[in-house]
């Protein structure tokens, strides 16, 4: 709804900032690579949803000790901004990451499943996509491509 120009790296950088203390807690490191990276046509609120999501899956998959890895880098050539947010954590097995973006598909005692399904709504949305690169037992990588303003 409210889109304008906004600075993923402030805004990534403002989460961080919040979830440290909750990553703190759970001995995980959370860090943030910031590339540069042009500004996007975006719903700030809608866009810290999304990326809430993918961190706080990342850090509730890290084993004590593990660091999650927030990165930002730009592709010059395709014209999109990418966010990869990366963890140590177990991983995820072949049959579930078919499922993993479907609403209510969780492997948690009291997870929702519907994060990863909203994420990938607020992406889509905003022209962009989402993946995941993971091996059990290898962590999990997630990538978001959103395209730069003109
Ligand atoms: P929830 O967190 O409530 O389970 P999500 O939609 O956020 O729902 O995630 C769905 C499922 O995808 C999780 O239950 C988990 O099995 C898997 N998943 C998501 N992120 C990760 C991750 N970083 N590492 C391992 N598994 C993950
Ligand atoms: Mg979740």
């Amino acid at each position: 709804a409210d889109k304008r120009e906004c600075d993923i790296n402030e805004e990534l950088a403002n989460m961080v900032t919040l979830l440290s203390a909750q990553a703190r807690g759970c001995s995980v490191h959370l860090e943030f690579s910031r590339g540069t990276v042009p500004r996007l046509v975006a719903d700030p609120e809608k866009l810290r949803q999304a990326f809430l999501n993918l961190m706080l899956n990342a850090i509730q998959a890290s084993p004590e000790g593990g660091t999650v890895q927030v990165a930002t880098s730009y592709n010059r050539e395709s014209g999109l901004v990418e966010i990869r947010i990366a963890d140590q954590g177990g991983g995820i097995a072949a049959d579930a990451i078919s499922q993993i973006f479907e609403p209510f598909f969780t492997t948690k005692g009291s997870g929702t499943g519907l994060g990863l399904s909203i994420t990938k709504k607020i992406v889509e949305g905003h022209g962009g996509s989402v993946e995941v690169a993971s091996e059990p037992g290898r962590g999990a990588t997630f990538t978001v491509l959103l395209p730069a303003a003109e």
